[in-house]
């Protein structure tokens, strides 16, 4: 088989709140960019599942969004992230949950996969492979001034006026996670999710970004999807492996994001779930119900060409923003 390699990322679904300024704003886009094309350097001499732990890998090292170095604080003010990769050829997956040491946690998830007889690896256990793989960082590395600036704040409006602070947090957290869907030229397909999870969430909390078939899914000849949102609600609708079954049944992957979403939407009200996907023919699709994709509240123009979701074809070396 020999197929154009595609891959599609995104930067995570939620709030223009979530942007410090304008600079942050470019960085963020600029850096969906930069994802993909590391995604397709990576389908010159690798698979799919290269191209998404490459591109999510990117993302990581970027700072811009909630993964990695840039990931959000929990209610201690501590990083605690989650990360899965799937690769639909043998469904093969790798997870790590509440990770506080790590900047390449997608990686770290790829060597649960192939290094261990596991499927998802959390805490001490997950930081002890960080280390013999040469991926443990001091906390210094994931946690900078801006972060705690942020979480005293947020912290004490929290305690002032509970109920809109914590609607506070939500417009602030809820936008950066990353992820990525790719088909490679064999015809293989892969999905990666990496996150922060939500910020000011409770020590030890695991959201949908380790747990497949919630955060990610990838299975040949069906698609591959890649979510971000309330992982609460996410995990309960199991998004990601609702959509392959849609598609494994026939329904196209455009139409497929979208009954998902408005399925999300119907039991759980809006402002909760990103999706991205791609089939096996290389179609991709988005679908979201928050903020900053229907234009709630920011009807400005800039705010429609925000949609962080970038697809790159190999053959026409072109990026597109949808
Ligand atoms: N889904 C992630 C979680 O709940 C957060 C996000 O996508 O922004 O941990």
């Amino acid at each position: 088989m020999n197929v154009k390699a595609t891959i599609a990322v995104h930067g995570g679904a939620g709030s223009l709140g979530y942007f410090i300024d304008e600079g942050h704003r470019r960085k963020y886009l600029s850096g969906l960019v930069n994802a993909v094309n590391a995604g397709l350097e990576a389908a010159k001499r690798g698979n799919a599942l290269d191209m998404v732990v490459e591109a999510v890998t990117v993302m990581e090292f970027d700072g811009s969004y909630d993964a990695g170095k840039g990931s959000v604080l929990n209610l201690y003010g501590e990083v605690e992230q989650d990360a899965g990769v799937m690769w639909g050829k043998d469904l093969s997956v790798g997870a790590v949950a509440s990770v506080k040491h790590v900047v390449n946690t997608i990686r770290l998830a790829r060597l649960v996969m192939e290094k261990t007889d596991h499927v998802l690896i959390t805490g001490d256990g997950a930081e002890e492979l960080a280390k013999q793989f040469g991926l443990w960082v001091p906390s210094t590395e994931l946690i900078n001034e801006n972060k705690i600036n942020r979480y005293k704040s947020l912290i004490r409006n929290l305690r002032s006026r509970y109920e809109k602070n914590t609607y506070l947090a939500r417009k602030l957290g809820l936008l950066g996670t990353v992820g990525a869907v790719a088909l490679d030229r064999d015809g293989n397909l892969a999905a990666a999710t990496s996150t922060g999870g939500t910020i000011l969430k409770w020590p030890g909390r695991v959201g949908d970004s380790p747990i497949p078939g919630a955060g990610y899914w990838a299975e040949n000849d069906v698609c591959a999807v890649s979510a971000t949102g309330i992982g609460e609600f996410i995990i309960r609708a199991m998004a990601s492996f609702r959509v392959a079954t849609l598609v494994r049944g026939g329904v196209r992957i455009n139409d497929a994001v979208k009954q998902v979403v408005d399925y999300v939407t119907k039991l759980f009200g809006p402002g909760n779930i990103g999706l991205i996907a791609i089939d096996s023919s290389g179609n991709v699709a988005s679908a979201f119900n928050t903020e900053a994709w229907v234009g709630h509240g920011a009807g400005r123009i800039w705010v429609g060409s925000l949609l962080p979701t970038c697809q790159v074809t190999h053959s026409h070396e072109t990026t597109k923003c949808l």
